[in-house]
């Protein structure tokens, strides 16, 4: 080990992702093996939303298929990794000290923000995992401020993987190819987030619905988003993210992923 982990934000896009292979997946395939070992995964997932946040303490997580319309094989997967109810107890107990009441939830299992990912990235799914919950009506400075409450999770080995999508409007993702180009309201988004993030303009980033171009259009609404803001809130003072991946699929789902150091 050379320090802590890295925060650590993915673009999920479609559950297709688990098993279409393209720039996304194999980026994700080969970048679990580039990092040391977690002892544990805590993933900050845009599909599970509760008024405040929640870990899971479940002790073996099951895997939810919280999605319609896909391939019957994404239905027959599971991801059987032991969960981690004392990271969750942890950042629980982290983000009340730091003034966001904060609770566990015993039952929660992962839903496919989390195990898509988690698949490709440790397909052995031996690391145990905890579950973290969003707070849209809360928006992105709360999200940070949990992010940066979490942040001494890392140096306990444990992995921050907020998991969303750079850019996430399904009413222009129907009915597109695969392989569509992405057109420049989606390109142009995604290179401000890279920008602000590459330049460490934090106060921007958590301004991005007034600031980004085409913001409201990529995020209708912006709870694939909001995970982001929680990668680069664990991240170090006076570091700035990294891209790790940019590509995008279905010509408007951005792919992009970054560590924060
Ligand atoms: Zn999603």
């Amino acid at each position: 080990m050379d320090g802590s982990l890295p925060a650590v934000f993915v673009s999920h896009g479609s559950p297709m992702l688990v098993i279409e292979d393209g720039a996304a997946h194999r980026f994700l395939r080969g970048y679990g093996a580039q990092l040391d070992r977690p002892k544990a995964v805590l993933a900050v997932s845009a599909h599970w939303e509760t008024p405040a946040p929640l870990a899971s303490t479940a002790v073996r997580p099951d895997t939810i298929h919280d999605f319609g319309g896909f391939a019957r094989e994404l239905y027959a997967m599971r991801y059987p990794a032991p969960g981690a109810p004392e990271v969750a107890e942890r950042a629980a107990e982290l983000l009340t000290a730091a003034g966001i009441p904060a609770g566990t939830d015993p039952r929660r299992g992962l839903d496919h923000g989390a195990w898509v990912p988690l698949t490709l990235l440790y397909p052995d799914a031996d690391i145990p995992v905890t579950q973290l919950s969003i707070q849209p009506h809360l928006g992105p400075e709360h999200h940070w401020r949990v992010g940066q409450a979490l942040r001494p999770l890392r140096d306990d080995g444990v992995l921050i993987l907020a998991t969303g999508a750079i850019t996430h409007n399904l009413r222009e993702f129907f009915g597109r190819g695969l392989d569509s180009g992405a057109p420049d309201w989606v390109t142009g988004f995604a290179d401000w987030i890279a920008d602000a993030v590459a330049t460490g303009r934090t106060d921007d980033l958590l301004d991005y619905r007034r600031l980004a171009p085409h913001a409201v259009r990529n995020h209708p609404t912006d709870e694939h988003l909001l995970p982001l803001f929680v990668a680069a809130g664990a991240g170090s003072e006076g570091h700035v993210g990294a891209p790790l991946h940019r590509s995008h699929t279905y010509g408007v789902l951005a792919m992009d992923a970054y560590a924060f150091a």
